[in-house]
C-alpha cells in the first residue's frame, strides 16, 4: 500500500466502535475516522442501554481506548446526509462502513397505534437517557399501562417504570423525566408476550432482576409450565417467572404487574385516546382479552427507515455480507436488523473486518485524501474527542452524589461545551 488506507466509519455505537478495533488490528497503518451524528461517541450504549445498568455502559471504557490511539479520529456532530453526502464520504475514503444502527421503532401493525398515549419504546429509554434530541414531553401514562412486546427492552421499560427514585442510585437518568414521572406513576402494568414462555426472548436475569424492586406484586394469568427437558434458558425464564410470582410485596403494594405469554395485539382501543387493548391467543386456544389501560408501550423491536437510505435505495437485514457496493460495507444493526447483544456486533464487526481484508487490493489503486478531504466548514463544526472529554468532564462534574452522571439534554449545549463555548460547563441545559 503506498498511502495509508484511509476509512470511514458511520456511527459510533458498539459495531463502530468494534469494526475500527478490527480494522486498527488488520491496517495498523490506517487512518480511521469514525462519524457520528451526535456530539457524543457510543451510540445506544449511552442512548439506549437503561441508565440503571451502568455496568453494562461501562463498556464505554474500552470504547474510549480505541479513540485514544494516534490513527482513529471521533469526528461527532457531523451528520451524514445533512452536514456530508455519503457519496462525498466515499470519494474522500478508500473504504466507508455503515454502522449506523436502526432509527426506527418498529410499528406492531393494529388499527389504533396512532392515538397519543401509545408510545415507542425507543423513545421512552432515550428520554429516560436524556438523548439531546429526543423531544422531552413526558408521556401521560395514566394508571394503567400495557407494554407490548416480550424482549429485553420491554423488560426495561417496565423496570424503569415500577422503580423508585431511590432505586436510580448511582445511574445516570434523566432526573427531570423521573421526577415528572414519579408525580402520577403507574399503578397496575399489563406486560403482553406473544411467544410462549418456552419462547420468549426475555433473558432470565433481566425478568429475576424485577423481583428485587419492593412494594411490587407479580402474577401470570397463562401457563408458566415447560418441558423438564427444555433447554436451559427456557427452564432457567420459567424458574424467573415463578420467582416473580413468589415475591412478597410487603405491606405496601405500589404497582401490579400481570405477565400475559402467548398473546398478541389486534387493536387498541380508544375513541381519541387508549382505553385498552384487545388481544388474540397466539394458539386461537382461547377468547380474545380486553385490557383496560390508559396508555400502551410498544416494545417490538427496531427497523430501517424504509425510505432511501441516502442514495443507497430501501435496505433490508442481510446476514450473509456486508458488502454494499464497492469500497462500502455495513455492519451491526444496519446490517443484520435489531437483534443481538452488545457484544453480538463484536463478531459481526470481525467477520465483516475480514470481508473488508479480502477487497482492499482493488481499492487500495488511487491515494485519497481522507478526512482532510471535507470542506473546512464541516470539519470546523465537528466534535472531536479531545472536544467530548470536556462534555464528558462537564457531565461528571455536574452529577449530585448519588448519580454517576448528567446527561445535557440538549444537542446545542453539549456542542457548546465541546467547543468550549461555556464558561459554566454545570450551567442548565437550555433549550435543544
Ligand atoms: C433500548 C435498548 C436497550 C438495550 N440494552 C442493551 C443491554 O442492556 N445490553 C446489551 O448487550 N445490548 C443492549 N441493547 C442492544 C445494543 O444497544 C445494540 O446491540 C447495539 O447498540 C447496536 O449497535 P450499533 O452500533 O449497530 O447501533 P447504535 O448503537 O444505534 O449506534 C449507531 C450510531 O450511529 C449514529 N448515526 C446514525 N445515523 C447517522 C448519520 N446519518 N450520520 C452520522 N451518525 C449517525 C448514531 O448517532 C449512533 O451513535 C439495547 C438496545 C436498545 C434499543
Amino acid at each position: 500500500m503506498d498511502t495509508p488506507v484511509s476509512i470511514a466509519v458511520i456511527g459510533s455505537g458498539p459495531s463502530g466502535c468494534y469494526i475500527a478495533q478490527s480494522l486498527c488490528r488488520s491496517f495498523p497503518e490506517s487512518e480511521i475516522t469514525i462519524y457520528d451524528r451526535l456530539a457524543s461517541p457510543f451510540g445506544l450504549v449511552r442512548y439506549g442501554v437503561a441508565p440503571d445498568h451502568q455496568s453494562t455502559k461501562s463498556i464505554q471504557a474500552q470504547f474510549a481506548r480505541l479513540f485514544e490511539r494516534d490513527n482513529v479520529r471521533f469526528a461527532g456532530n457531523i451528520e451524514v446526509g445533512v452536514d456530508v453526502s455519503l457519496e462525498e464520504l466515499r470519494s474522500i475514503h478508500h473504504i466507508v462502513v455503515l454502522a449506523a444502527g436502526l432509527p426506527a421503532d418498529r410499528a406492531v401493525g393494529v388499527p389504533g397505534e396512532n392515538l397519543p398515549e401509545v408510545y415507542r419504546a425507543g423513545r421512552l429509554t432515550r428520554l429516560f437517557n436524556a438523548h439531546p434530541l429526543e423531544s422531552t414531553e413526558v408521556p401521560r401514562f395514566g394508571n394503567s399501562v400495557a407494554i407490548v412486546g416480550g424482549g429485553n427492552v420491554s423488560i426495561d421499560v417496565l423496570r424503569l417504570l415500577i422503580k423508585q427514585p431511590e432505586d436510580f442510585l448511582n445511574s445516570d437518568i434523566d432526573d427531570a423525566v423521573l421526577a415528572a414521572y414519579v408525580q402520577a406513576p403507574a399503578s397496575h402494568i399489563d406486560l403482553v408476550c406473544r411467544s410462549t414462555i418456552t419462547n420468549a426472548p426475555s433473558d432470565p436475569v433481566m425478568l429475576a432482576e424485577l423481583g428485587r424492586v419492593r412494594g411490587v406484586k407479580f402474577s401470570c394469568a397463562d401457563s408458566i409450565e415447560v418441558a423438564e427437558d427444555a433447554p436451559r434458558t427456557v427452564v432457567a425464564r420459567a424458574k424467573a417467572i415463578r420467582g416473580l410470582l413468589k415475591v412478597d410485596p410487603g405491606n405496601e403494594i405500589r404497582v401490579e404487574v400481570v405477565l400475559h405469554f402467548g398473546w398478541t395485539p389486534v387493536n387498541i382501543n380508544g375513541d381519541g385516546h387508549v382505553d385498552g387493548v384487545e388481544l388474540r391467543s397466539v394458539n386461537e386456544d382461547r377468547p380474545n382479552l380486553r385490557l383496560d389501560a390508559d396508555s400502551v408501550v410498544t416494545a417490538v423491536g427496531f427497523d430501517f427507515d424504509g425510505g432511501d437510505w441516502h442514495g443507497l435505495g430501501e435496505l433490508t437485514a442481510n446476514l450473509e455480507t456486508g458488502v454494499l457496493d464497492y469500497g462500502l460495507y455495513r455492519t451491526g444493526w444496519i446490517k443484520r436488523g435489531s437483534r443481538g447483544t452488545i457484544a453480538e456486533n463484536r463478531s459481526c464487526a470481525k467477520a465483516v473486518a475480514e470481508e473488508i481484508v479480502a477487497g482492499l487490493d482493488s481499492l487500495k489503486q488511487q491515494a485519497r485524501p481522507g478526512y482532510g478531504g471535507l470542506p473546512e466548514a464541516v470539519r470546523a463544526k465537528a466534535v472531536d474527542y479531545s472536544d467530548w472529554k470536556r462534555v464528558d468532564s462537564a457531565e461528571t462534574a455536574a452529577a449530585s452524589a448519588d448519580r454517576s452522571r448528567r446527561k445535557f439534554p440538549s444537542h446545542a449545549h453539549m456542542v457548546a461545551i465541546a467547543h468550549s463555548k461555556l464558561a459554566q460547563f454545570s450551567a442548565a441545559p437550555g433549550a435543544k
